[in-house]
């Protein structure tokens, strides 16, 4: 009895020992972040930033991109995540515990974000087949958004660390997938931001299939991977579309930034007489007519106006029942708060005061510096200054496949009312 004692407790010694040595020796190998005093605290409740401010020395001379180790103060090991020099967030978390961050870990974490998705229901329907796949921060992936077409994967890669990580996400997708057929990296303009030239995009597996119909509850839209914005698509706005649907019977619908006619696309779906697509840019608008014609179920008229928002807005919206304003992220940061809110509360000041008595205005904020609160109070000061009726139907939020962390609640970007204005 005594011998098998024994033996356990050598072999336990004997893995604490390695354990430790392992430890030691990728203490001391690795490229280090240590925080000053109690900067810890965020890291320990899992929020993934850690800011240049927060830093108090660098070992092993890490450059950006380099995965670190994070430390607190005294020496605890907090973590790993991908470093950036010259940026207010200076390392973006990965694990928040010891961990080897090799293909296993990345098909682990990968496939996790692809579990949530198929019980949601949204990776392999017929009718529906487009959702975001990896959603940063919500899927404890800072610095990594993957968006899925059809058996398409798109990659946008926000940091030169997430980028250098490309070959083992690529093998992650293709592990957890196994019906993809092509993976796209579309990542080269926004990496020219943080100043990265050399990133081009274009496939890095496989190939568009000759049968792809990327769908959205039962609506085709027409992805343009190489010009298309962002990912391609908003996917974003997909359950507020289907809330419009299923409000358009017999009306007609403005839709003021539509991009490429999703909201346009809903309203025809849902039985709208006439859906109007108004956008600044003329290939999105060129693409919003073809995504019409791809849909059997647009009996209704579709029209495009090809017009600057703020300028058309002036001459009033009486002649819809229900307008969508949808712009692009008027604040892209704190600093730009205050401009962002007088924009928003002057769209939506014009909309308000010419809709015709009993119509619904879909309005939409996507910056992530304004929140829920103020953007509300904004609409409230619109609707104040406008002298009608305006009562709040709906409050809109991004769809689950957007998760938000809970340590991260800055993750939380998108919102919407439902006007209705008497
Ligand atoms: N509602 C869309 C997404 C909107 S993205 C959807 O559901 O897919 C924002 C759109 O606003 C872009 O297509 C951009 O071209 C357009 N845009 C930006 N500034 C504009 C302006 N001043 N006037 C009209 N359109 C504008």
């Amino acid at each position: 009895m005594w011998m098998v004692k024994f033996e356990w407790r050598t072999v336990v010694f004997i893995r604490r020992a390695v354990d430790a040595s392992i430890i030691f020796a990728r203490m001391i190998s690795e490229k280090s972040v240590f925080l000053k005093a109690r900067k810890e605290e965020s890291l320990l409740r899992k929020h993934p930033w850690v800011f240049s401010g927060a830093i108090k020395r660098l070992e092993g001379a890490p450059v950006t991109g380099d995965l670190v180790a994070v430390h607190a103060n005294k020496g605890r090991l907090l973590g790993y995540g991908h470093y950036s020099r010259n940026t207010s967030i200076a390392v973006r978390m990965l694990s928040f515990e010891e961990a080897i961050l090799d293909q296993e870990w990345w098909n682990n974490r990968i496939g996790q974000a692809v579990v949530i998705r198929r019980d949601l229901g949204l990776l392999e329907g017929k009718d529906q087949n487009i959702c975001r796949l990896v959603h940063a921060e919500g899927d404890g992936l800072s610095g990594l958004i993957i968006d899925y077409y059809d058996r398409i994967a798109v990659i946008q890669t926000h940091s030169s660390g997430m980028h250098r990580e490309i070959e083992r996400i690529k093998n992650a997708l293709i592990h957890e997938l196994p019906e993809l057929k092509g993976i796209y990296n579309k990542s080269a303009k926004v990496l020219r931001k943080s100043g990265i030239e050399t990133v081009e995009d274009g496939f890095i597996y496989g190939e568009e299939p000759t049968d792809w119909g990327p769908k959205e509850r039962g609506r085709s839209f027409v992805i343009d991977l190489k010009q298309g914005q962002k990912t391609g698509f908003f996917i974003d706005q997909r359950e507020n579309r289907t809330l419009l649907s299923s409000l358009a019977e017999g009306r007609n619908v403005l839709n003021v930034f539509s991009y490429t006619g999703g909201f346009s696309v809903s309203a025809l779906q849902g039985g709208a007489l006439k859906a109007c697509s108004l956008d600044s840019s003329s290939r999105a608008l060129e693409l919003a007519e073809q995504a019409v014609g791809l849909n059997s179920f647009s009996t209704g008229d579709h029209e495009i106006i090809e017009a600057d928002a703020m300028e058309y807005l002036k001459g009033g919206v009486a002649d819809f029942d229900i307008v969508v304003l949808d712009p692009p992220a008027f604040a892209k940061s704190a600093s730009a708060r205050h401009q962002a809110i007088q924009g928003y509360k002057r769209i939506n000041q014009r909309a308000i005061q010419s809709m015709k008595p009993g119509g619904l205005l879909f309005t939409f904020s996507c910056s992530q510096a304004v929140d829920d609160r103020l953007f509300t109070h904004t609409i409230i000061a619109a609707a104040i200054q406008s002298s009608r009726t305006v009562r709040i139907l709906h409050r809109l939020h991004q769809p689950a496949d957007h998760p938000v962390s809970a340590f991260h609640p800055e993750g939380a970007y998108l919102k919407g009312l439902v006007l209705r204005i008497d």
